[in-house]
Formats: structure tokens, sequence, C-alpha cells
């Protein structure tokens, strides 16, 4: 395929047609190729054979639909790109039902995607506004700025580490009038058209969750991992993980496969003895960022103390799941006191992530593993929350209405809108006349509120204003 693709039509097709539209390097190969599950890569290390546009199949909730990408003219001569990218982003709107138009979160909106946008906004095509590279927090300003496009609430995904997706594919179905399939039916939508793809959804495999078990030397972390793993007779083995020197090891709670992050083992290998406490708090950092819950686990004799609280608070900022193991039980007492007097200090210490789990476990004896376990999907399942717009704006109303907010030089401060923008950790943004008149204190008692209402106990929650009213007020 050559420069000649511009004139090329779309095969005639029944399914869905699909364009991905964005300027360049916003990821639009990348989730292109997510959603075809093609490693077919741009034929870019080709010099002067540029694709302008591919067409392909893939299948959403097991729906085949057709997928336009216009990544190849990233590849294209300087000269001629902005016309041609124009040219050929125009014609792959006017083929497509659906237009998901593309951005990159961590560099906000630029003047190009304005002009792209304008383009979507003027074909009267329905569009999702997908931003993409939205991994980390780097990329919350964009998300915010992606509102004034006036294309709908963006999707927060990243394509390179497939975040996003599950959500992003029910949008994309919702939008062209499709249910997600429950069964593994091959689709059948014209015969001229057979659909050829790997796995429906239903069959592909689980993501595995990722759990990382974080606490200060000698609170019983290698143990509770061989625990872990020693009880799981389906090991796939262990592998080299995200770093050269840190270790995850595949296992599997009842058909939910999990990459358990095991630091302390590589600390039994290291031996650096004086450097303990400093190389365990780096392995810590290391752990958190892997991880999708964190558990911190406390030796139940000195819990709380500072270092736990480091390493906790670590994880809450980082936006982690958070799951408290309190370990070797077996050792205490009088454990009804105890039990009190950890509540009392958990409620004292790290306060910003109120119904955290705690539980209490013998790492050793495998005694509140079990428990463990479910805190940890628990936890995982309310960190990925997601309300309804609507909800939340109804929840808003009555959450201001109760207690009414300050005023600020003067003037009352109004919340007029309110959306989530994320989850893994639940993200929202509230629309304000004067952010930064807002008492913390009022943000606070918003966020509980919330937290009461959506049911979202233990879970890091940002929550983040920004000026401004609701941005669909004056949408086209
Ligand atoms: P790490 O530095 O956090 O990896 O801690 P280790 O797993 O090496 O454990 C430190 C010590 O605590 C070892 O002597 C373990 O045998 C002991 N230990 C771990 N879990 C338990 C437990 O549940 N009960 C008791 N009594 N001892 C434990």
């Amino acid at each position: 395929m050559g420069l000649s693709s511009l004139e090329e039509t779309v095969p005639v097709s029944k399914l869905p047609v699909i364009a991905l539209v964005g300027r360049p390097n916003v990821g639009k190969s990348t989730l292109y190729n997510r959603l075809t599950g093609t490693r077919d890569a741009l034929v870019s290390d080709l010099p002067g054979l540029t694709r302008d546009r591919r067409t392909g199949e893939a299948t959403l909730g097991g729906h085949a639909i057709t997928l336009i990408d216009t990544a190849g003219l990233e590849e294209a001569k300087r000269d001629s790109i902005a016309a041609r990218m124009r040219q050929q982003s125009e014609q792959a709107i006017a083929d497509a039902d659906l237009v998901l138009f593309v951005l990159d979160a961590r560099d906000g909106v630029t003047a190009a995607d304005e002009v792209f946008a304008r383009q979507v906004r003027q074909s009267g095509k329905p569009v999702i506004l997908v931003a993409n590279k939205a991994e980390g927090r780097a990329a919350d300003a964009g998300f915010f700025e992606a509102f004034q496009l006036g294309l709908g609430d963006p999707v927060a995904i990243s394509a390179e580490h497939g975040e996003g997706m599950s959500g992003l594919e029910s949008d994309v179905l919702a939008a062209v009038g499709l249910k997600a399939k429950s069964r593994a039916k091959r689709p059948r939508r014209g015969e001229e058209a057979p659909v050829v793809e790997p796995e429906p959804l239903e069959d592909a495999p689980r993501r595995s969750i990722r759990v990382a078990v974080v606490g200060r030397p000698n609170a019983g972390k290698s143990t509770l991992v061989n625990t872990l793993i020693g009880e799981d007779r389906m090991i796939v083995g262990p592998e080299a993980g995200l770093t050269r020197d840190s270790i995850a090891t595949d296992i599997d709670w009842d058909g939910q496969p999990i990459k358990l992050f095991d630091t302390a083992g590589l600390r039994r290998k290291a031996r650096i003895d004086d450097k303990a406490e400093k190389l365990a708090a780096s392995d810590a950092v290391r752990a958190i960022r892997f991880a999708e819950v964190v558990v911190l686990l406390l030796d139940a004799e000195r819990a709380f103390e500072h270092q736990d609280l480091t390493i906790g608070s670590l994880a809450i900022d980082e936006g982690r799941a958070l799951v408290i193991a309190v370990n070797k039980w077996d050792l205490v007492e009088d454990k009804q006191k105890k039990l009190a007097e950890l509540h009392r200090l958990l409620g004292l210490t790290l306060a910003q992530v109120p119904g955290v789990a705690m539980i209490t476990i013998s790492a050793q004896s495998g005694k509140g593993i079990d428990k463990l376990r479910k805190a940890v999907l628990d936890a995982q399942r309310i960190w990925n929350t997601r309300v309804s717009t609507s909800k939340l704006n109804q929840w808003l109303d009555e959450a201001l209405q109760r207690h009414t907010p300050p005023a600020a030089r003067g003037r009352r401060i109004r919340i007029r809108f309110m959306t989530q923008v994320s989850a893994r950790p639940p993200t929202f943004v509230a629309f304000c006349s004067q952010p930064q008149g807002l008492p913390k204190s009022y943000v606070q008692y918003l966020t509980n509120s919330l937290r009461d209402a959506f049911d979202l106990p233990g879970t890091p929650i940002r929550f983040n204003l920004r000026k401004g009213d609701n941005p669909y007020a004056d949408k086209r």
C-alpha cells in the first residue's frame, strides 16, 4: 500500500466503521494495534513507503467492527503533511459511523488538536473523546483541558499499557448501538465480511491484578509472600519483574490471575545489612509503583510506627488501592484489646482513606490469609469504580444543599457541575466559580460525602477543582 491509498475507499462492509482521528503522535497507531490485536507496526522503517491509512477489523464485546487509522501520515514528508492530513482525516471521518478523537493527555490540548476537533465537530458524526497516555499523574491536567474541546466526556486510557480499554470498548459499543455479547458467538454481520478474529472478549484471559506487599524490615513480608505462593498450586513460575532486581510471581486466586511483587526475596539475596532500611524504602517505592493494590504489612507489636506511615502515605499519594495487614497475630495475647487499639491508631494516622480494610493475619500459619485475599480483591474493585455523571450531579445538588459552600471575596462560591474523569483511583473534577477560594475543609466534606454516597471506602479519591461552568452547557 503506497501513497495511492489516499484514493482508496473503505471496503464495503456492513460492520460499523470507526475512525481514529487526531494529530500526529497522540498514540493512534498504538490504539489501533491494541484494538485490532495486530503487531503490524507502521512501515516507517522502509523509507519512502508511507501508509496513509490502514483499515482493519477488531472484535469489541463479541462484535466485529471496521477500524480506520490515519496514523500513517505521521511518517509523511513534512511539507506535505498538513494538507494531506486534513484531507485524510476528513475522508476517514466521512466514512465513519463513529469517530474516536484521540489526544495526548500529557500534552493537554494543543492548537493542532483544536483544528482536528473542529473538523470532527463540523462533521456532526458521533464522537468519543479519548485521552490517551493517561497513566500516571502527569496526565491529569490534560484531562481537564480536554473538556474544552466540546466533544464530551474524555475517556482516559493508556493504549500502550492497555489501561481503560474495557471502558472505552463499552462506550464504543454503546455509541454504535451494540451490546457486549455475553457468550462466545462469532459475529455474523454479512457474509462477504467473514470475521476472522482471535478470541471474543469473554474468552480472553482475565487480566492480572498486580499486588505488592510492603512494610518495614521484619514485618514478615517474605513470610507472607512465601505463604501466598506456597499455598497456591497453580504457580506459573517466577519471572523477571519490572526491574532487573525485583521479582514478580504469577499466582491464581480462584481463577483471578495475580502478579505478586516480591521485593523481600531480593534483600535476602543482597544482604547489605547496614543499608537495609534505605534499601527497604526504595524497594517499597518500586513495589508501590508496580502495584494496583498495595498490602501494607505491619508487625502487630509495633504497628503504625513512623516507617509504616511513611510507606502507607506513599501508597495513598501514588493513588494505589490499599489494604492493611497486621501480622504476627498469633503472638498477640489480648486480641480484642489490641484490635481496638489498632483501629484507634488507624483512624488517627491514615485518615486520608477512611474505611480502609485492616486484616489480622499470621503469615507463618496462614491464618487470615483468605480474608486478606478477599480484601485485596474488594479494594481493587472499589478502586476501579466509575460513577455516572448524572448520579454524581444528583448527589452534588444534595451535598450543596446540606452545606452551602462559603463565600469568598464577597461572593458565594458556586459549584455547578461534576464528573468523574478516571478510575484507578477514582478521580473527580468539579467546575467551580472560584476554585482558589474554596476552603480545604469544604473539599474534605465533599470528598467524605462522596465516599459515603457511592460506597468508596478505603480508596484514595482525587478531587480536583476547575474554574468554569458545566462544560456541556454550551456544547453544540
Ligand atoms: P521481612 O523482612 O518483612 O521480609 O520479614 P520476614 O518474612 O523475613 O519475617 C521476619 C521474622 O518474623 C521472621 O523471623 C519470621 O519467621 C517472623 N514471622 C513472620 N510472620 C510471622 C507470623 O505470622 N507469626 C510469627 N510469630 N512470626 C512471624
